[in-house]
């Protein structure tokens, strides 16, 4: 049957195999923290794998809110609709 791999969510680092902390841009490896440090001076060529996640999070939350806003949205222009707004027209008078 060979390996079973049981928690195979982490990602692990390319060069250790230790768990994986960041991430290439645009590109699919992985590194460990220690490894991401060694190989690159500037970490903000890497992403982190959380905050990748998290972002993937927000952007499913704001398209929910979104989704939730347009609903409120279309409510309020129902609510419009039915009270009509006064015109300003017989403004000239207040002179
Ligand atoms: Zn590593």
């Amino acid at each position: 049957m060979g390996f079973v791999y049981g928690r195979e969510m982490a990602k692990k680092c390319i060069l250790c195999g230790d768990e994986a902390r960041f991430k290439i841009k645009d590109s699919p490896d992985f590194y460990c923290q220690d490894c991401a440090e060694d190989s690159f001076s500037d970490l903000d060529l890497l992403v982190k794998v959380e905050e990748e996640a998290q972002q993937l999070k927000k952007v499913l939350k704001e398209k929910m809110d979104d989704l939730s806003e347009t609903e409120q949205e279309l409510d309020s222009i129902l609510e419009k609709k039915k009270s009509k707004p006064k015109s300003n027209i017989k403004d000239v008078s207040d002179d």
